[in-house]
């Protein structure tokens, strides 16, 4: 597993380095909105044809030298040229360094300075069936990482039936028991075809929002259509990016 695009946003400053893989099996999987496969549960983006080399990365984001770089995966923890590229950003780079989507299971990292993590479920049972592995994994990874100083940020995938209001109010809890003001996104499910759930309706959206709104002090949400999903760069600018290396 590995990084094989980098892409550039001039406007708002920043790189991304694109990773490949990911070790959760969370069925709800949003890469399979663009790949269509549902056949397995867990990241299912098509492998790439090639993967970039420390070299040709290091020389992609020199040409740009952008204040700020982003991993993302797939889950970019499992690249095994992170760290090496956490360093160059930020010793060589001078640039801000951060996870731009993780699920949390390999934190904190050395000159990492922030992270955005997924978190799927706060009930035990729940966690081990949706992404495979222990709850206590994540939820001591991210205390550590805030602990460390690292500026952390969380989001969750909102599914009426499966990850509900009760499971959301685990969440925050947990998060506004380390700090009120971490921000948290809400992820209103797209529906992946093949799968029983379904898209919120805009009254459990609200719901939903007034439930973290009680615990936290900055919260957002997204209640995107699957034609949305799949187009972000007409909604938001920061998906307008070039790509400079693969
Ligand atoms: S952690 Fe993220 S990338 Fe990995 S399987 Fe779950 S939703 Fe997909």
């Amino acid at each position: 597993m590995a990084f094989y695009r980098i892409t550039w946003n001039e406007k708002y400053d920043f790189a991304t380095l694109h990773n490949w893989g990911c070790t959760f099996r969370c069925p709800f999987c949003s890469y399979k909105l663009r790949s269509g496969e549902n056949g397995r549960p867990g990241f299912a983006e098509p492998k790439p044809e090639r993967f970039l080399s420390v070299d040709e990365m290091k020389e992609a984001l020199r040409s740009v030298s952008p204040g700020k770089v982003y991993f993302m995966g797939g889950e970019p923890t499992v690249a095994k040229e992170l760290k090496e590229m956490i360093s160059f950003a930020k010793h060589e780079l001078g640039a801000e360094t951060r996870l731009g989507h993780t699920n949390g299971s390999r934190l904190p990292l050395p000159g990492l300075d922030g992270a955005n993590v997924g978190l799927k479920a706060w009930s035990e049972e729940l966690h081990l069936e949706i992404t495979g592995k222990p709850k206590s994994l994540i939820y001591d990874n991210f205390r550590a990482a805030f602990d460390s100083g690292m500026k952390m940020a969380a989001n969750l995938v909102f599914i009426p039936g499966l990850v509900g209001l009760d499971e959301m109010e685990g969440v925050v809890s947990f998060l506004a028991g380390l700090d009120r003001n971490i921000p948290f996104h809400i992820d209103g499910y797209i529906p992946i075809p093949g799968l029983p759930w379904k898209r919120p309706t805009d009254e459990e959206m609200k719901a939903a929002e007034k439930l973290a709104e009680s615990y936290l002090a900055h919260v957002k949400s997204s209640h995107l259509t699957t034609e949305e999903a799949l187009n972000l760069a007409a909604r938001d600018d920061r998906f307008k990016v070039k790509t400079i290396a693969g």
